[in-house]
């Protein structure tokens, strides 16, 4: 299943603007705070992800941080689960664990708290966008590493030239966004 198509969604997508050579010469960045300005623009953002997802078939939606928690943060609402934050390092007051990964130029790391996660527990990893897959394939490693089921993920963008959607079908995700940006 699959709704991220170039014409999916297009009035949506026309809420995400682009703005070119951000942060370097050459990426388009997508965007989606001018998504976010547009409450029935959001609302229905929302609204279509969450009808893409079986309630009875997660437990908790993980967010990344920081775009993500936006997202998960209101799936949490609409689909009335609970909620995990990945962190970026250093931000978590209890005990936690982390994974360093890289991205194209340096690298980054996400924790979470140690027991946030039961093991078994069926997690949908929730971000706004997903370019190469390398933050969510470290995120789906960290969940993983915990005990958890990760099989599902929802993006309100997919950059499906650089690879990450099929990346994660690769890993056993059923991997969904609402819109997609082709030839980025
Ligand atoms: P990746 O790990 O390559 O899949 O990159 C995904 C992460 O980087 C997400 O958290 C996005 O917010 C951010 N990102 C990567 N590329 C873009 C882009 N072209 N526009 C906006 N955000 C991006």
């Amino acid at each position: 299943m699959s709704i991220a198509t170039t014409t999916a969604n297009a009035d949506l997508a026309a809420l995400i603007r682009t703005i070119p050579d951000y942060p370097k010469p050459g990426i388009q960045f997508r965007d989606v705070s001018t998504l976010l300005l547009d409450g029935p623009g959001f609302r229905a953002a929302i609204d279509r992800l969450a009808a893409t997802i079986d309630p009875d078939q997660i437990d908790l939606i993980a967010g990344i941080e920081a775009r993500g928690f936006i997202v998960a943060a209101a799936l949490s609402y609409a689909l009335t689960k609970g909620k995990l934050i990945l962190r970026k390092p250093g931000k978590l007051p209890g005990a936690s664990v982390g994974i360093d990964y890289q991205l194209e130029y340096g690298s980054d790391r996400l924790e979470l708290h140690i027991g946030a996660v039961q093991p078994g527990q069926r997690i949908l990893l929730v971000d706004d966008l997903i370019a190469t897959g390398g933050t969510a394939l470290a995120a789906i490693d960290l969940l993983r590493g915990q005990g958890a089921v990760v099989e599902q993920a929802r993006f309100l963008v997919d950059l499906p030239d650089l690879g990450g959607a099929a990346r994660l079908r690769a890993a056993g995700i059923a991997c969904d966004a609402l819109t997609c940006f082709a030839g980025d």
